[in-house]
């Protein structure tokens, strides 16, 4: 008669920390949901930001040891510098950023 086997720990490959709450830029209310989420075999992680209320939505590449507050910080010069016309990203549900693509997919390119 065995011992019980541990259970293995299964390695988790994306740590997604919990949303947090922001102001939109786009419509100024505190519905802006932002995200980091990371993958170990990758560098960088990925911040996506979404609007439950206007519907903005922007992914892009930040630092691993960046937190919702800093994503929102860069999120903030992304929407400023942004030259497109933000109303028709957001009528075909994309998003803006360096990672920009459809809101339901995440975009593994390697881009630039
Ligand atoms: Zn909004």
């Amino acid at each position: 008669m065995g011992r019980r086997r541990k259970k293995r720990e299964q390695p988790k490959r994306i740590v997604r920390k919990i949303p947090k709450i922001f102001m939109c830029p786009h419509c100024n209310k505190q519905t802006l949901r932002i995200s980091v989420s990371s993958k170990p075999s990758d560098e960088y992680a990925v911040a996506e930001a979404f609007c439950g209320e206007c519907g903005f939505c922007a992914r892009f590449k930040v630092p691993k040891l960046y937190q919702p507050v800093d994503a929102y910080g860069k999120l903030v010069d992304l929407y400023d510098s942004f030259t497109g016309n933000i109303e028709e990203e957001i009528r075909n549900k994309r998003c803006i950023g360096d990672l920009n693509g459809s809101k339901e997919e995440i975009s593994e390119n390697e881009g630039k």
